[in-house]
């Protein structure tokens, strides 16, 4: 990720490029009585940050975008695969009860539901086994797909889908956790897993610069 705090000699060439630019890297360093080999770490982080562009035989010039503006570039370069977890899936004719049991076996809040040839048809949330659970004494019975939400109502992203649309998703439409898919001859094949953590994860990732 971009580093949008600069150190000094950073801002001295950013200074310079900015005045001077386009400049050859050659110029810039005589200017700071420096080699051209001791700068090319630091023009490398500028141009991949994107504070300057290069181009062959003319050289630098400044690219005139703020911080602000780099930063939102960069997180909308962030894609689903980027981030996203491995999924849990269970069959639809498991018993809510044995649902249950995998959520806390498997420690995640939605598991996804599938059919016998591994295609996707529906989702659970701990609220759907909640509801389904108050007043039920038949859960061992009860097959999920009596209480999941199914398809065509689920939401799911790709893993070249930029994860900032996703996190505008999910918040559009107030869920947890979407299944990242495939899609095959037969239906969508669930390959992965984005939830608000995963979310959660990126923003500080950004921040800490990784
Ligand atoms: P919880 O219900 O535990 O707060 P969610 O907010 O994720 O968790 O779920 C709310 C409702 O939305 C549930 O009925 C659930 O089945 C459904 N749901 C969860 N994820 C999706 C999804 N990706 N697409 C469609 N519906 C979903």
């Amino acid at each position: 990720m971009r580093k949008i705090e600069l150190n000094k000699r950073q801002e001295q060439i950013l200074q310079i490029v900015k005045e001077n630019g386009p400049i050859t890297g050659e110029h810039i360093a005589d200017r700071l009585n420096l080699t051209r080999a001791t700068l090319r770490p630091d023009l490398a982080i500028l141009t991949m940050a994107g504070f300057l562009d290069a181009r062959p035989r003319v050289g630098y010039f400044y690219t005139g975008k703020t911080g602000t503006q780099l930063l939102t570039e960069n997180l909308k370069k962030i894609c689903v695969k980027d981030y996203q977890s491995i999924p849990v899936v269970v069959n639809e004719s498991v018993s809510v009860y044995d649902a249950i049991c995998t959520m806390f076996l498997e420690d995640v809040g939605t598991l996804f539901v599938v059919d016998g040839t591994g295609i996707l048809v529906g989702v659970l949330s701990r609220k759907d086994l909640l509801r389904a659970s108050i007043g039920n004494q038949e859960l061992t019975t009860l097959p999920v797909n009596i209480i999941m939400t199914r398809m065509p109502n689920i939401a799911m992203c790709q893993k070249e889908d930029p994860l900032i649309e996703v996190a505008d998703r999910l918040i559009e439409k107030q869920i947890d956790a979407m299944p990242v898919v495939k899609e095959t001859s037969k239906g969508y094949e669930v390959i992965g897993r984005i939830t608000k953590t995963n979310i959660t994860k990126a923003f500080v990732a950004l921040a800490n610069d990784d």
